[in-house]
């Protein structure tokens, strides 16, 4: 085989075999050809896109270019959750210990902040001493110890897609959908997982800001995941707003802890409980989602979701401490108000935006090699459909010093619409696909 006959392959949208494709990402992940022919390739998917057979077998060979790891040896179902990225999106942190707690075990893979989104390994790095980078072994000690584990891809974890997609990030081939799907599924997949519950974001803060390009997603990806035997469900959530009222690294831990006591936002934990309940029903622990979501809210209402963070926290070298006393978490010198410039009822959010106010706060990454203030943040105090008086406060700034405060309440403010007649709703939940 030739990489110049696969390119030009591609580029005649002709289908590829399963051995061409393995010829292709192996070799390029042993780094026996460029990066400019690979990103050539990569482009000709891009333009000529890839069929159901193409994207299984592009999954197949990135999850298998490193180590699968193999839990079948220990005695529970092993499941996990992915969101495909939004703002104040935290759930990660309540459902591994809720579903651990629930008798689950819950290897999580996670990742750092891309773009506007927020990282759930950014988030538990808020935590004095959290380690996020353990080795595989460390990893399957935390696992069989407290159900539950927390860490960043592994040089081990699909190799193919660390290389392939910091090409992708370059070349402008990030948004396309058989890519994401191999690249999502394979991480996952490697994990050595039974089960996976996908949160498949829809609306202005998500990558995928129309319903129907979420939907393709999530069908490609259950498929996917499906087709190698796991079971998978994605549940189409909203992100037209952000999840919860807090955004940035401590603050969401923050508000995470407050959900396992028992409070928090209504939607945040009315997504947890939900996104809870589906892998408490995968994993088979319950016959029914109704079931799962009674054990979830059980978890939580005995405190043994926050007893299992505890553990978590502990084992991954944390300052446990944080859980009873949130505000030893790093706290913001300095906050500013953003208040609203009319009367009325919040009629939409450009959510994105509010992202990017906690990015250039410093609470995300503008270049790869930026570091974090876990610090920084906001709290949102009007969500859709709130009333709103002229001068009342929309959002509160966490910044430290050399903040670029100006932008970011700009930016805040120009991602609120105030009109006169309260809006429709969007619900929470969209629509699930795979059942
Ligand atoms: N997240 C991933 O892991 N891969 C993608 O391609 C997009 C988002």
């Amino acid at each position: 085989m030739r990489v110049l006959d696969l390119i030009r392959k591609k580029r005649d949208a002709g289908e590829m075999t399963r051995a061409e494709i393995e010829y292709l990402v192996s070799g390029f992940t042993r780094e026996e050809f460029p990066d400019y022919q690979m990103a050539a390739w990569l482009m000709a998917v891009f333009l000529n896109g890839m069929s159901r057979a193409e994207i299984a077998a592009l999954t197949d060979v990135m999850l298998r270019s490193g180590e699968v790891v193999d839990f079948s040896g220990l005695p529970a179902k092993k499941v996990d959750k992915h969101s495909t990225g939004g703002v104040g999106d935290k759930t990660s942190l309540v459902l591994a210990p809720v579903v651990a707690a629930g008798g689950l075990l819950v290897p999580m893979i996670s990742g750092r902040g891309l773009g506007h989104s927020g990282g759930t390994l950014d988030k538990l790095e808020s935590i004095p001493g959290f380690n996020v980078n353990l080795s595989l072994d460390e990893f399957r000690r935390v696992l069989e110890k407290c159900g539950c584990a927390l860490i960043g891809q592994t040089p081990e974890i699909a190799p193919a897609d660390k290389r392939i997609y910091a090409l992708r990030d370059v070349t402008g081939t990030v948004e396309n959908r058989p890519l994401i799907c191999a690249s999502i599924m394979s991480k996952k997949l490697a994990e050595g997982i039974d089960a996976l519950v996908l949160d498949v974001k829809t609306g202005s803060g998500a990558f995928m800001k129309r319903q129907e390009d979420s939907v393709a997603l999530a069908e490609l990806m259950v498929e996917t995941g499906t087709r190698m035997g796991k079971k998978v469900v994605a549940l189409i959530t909203d992100m037209n707003q952000p999840l919860g009222c807090k955004v940035g690294n401590a603050l969401e831990v923050q508000e995470c802890i407050e959900v396992m006591l028992g409070g928090g936002p209504q939607d945040l934990r009315a997504l947890c409980d939900e996104l809870a309940g589906w892998m408490l029903l995968l994993g088979g622990r319950v016959a029914t989602l109704e079931e799962g979501k009674g054990m979830a809210g059980e978890m939580i209402a005995s405190g043994k979701a926050l007893e299992k963070f505890r553990e978590i926290v502990h084992l991954q070298g944390g300052d446990v401490s944080v859980v009873d006393h949130p505000e030893k978490l790093p706290q913001a010198q300095h906050h500013a108000e953003v208040p609203s410039p009319a009367a009325g009822f919040v009629a939409g959010i450009d959510c994105e935006q509010v992202g990017v106010a906690s990015l250039i706060l410093g609470g995300g990454r503008e270049r790869k090699e930026d570091t974090i203030d876990p610090a920084v943040g906001l709290m949102v105090h009007k969500k859709l459909g709130d009333a709103v008086k002229k001068g009342e406060t929309l959002c509160t700034i966490h910044y430290n010093a050399g903040a670029r405060l100006a932008e970011a309440s700009e930016r805040i403010l120009s991602s609120y619409r105030i009109e006169s007649q309260a809006p429709p709703l969007p619900p929470l939940i969209y629509r699930v696909i795979g059942v």
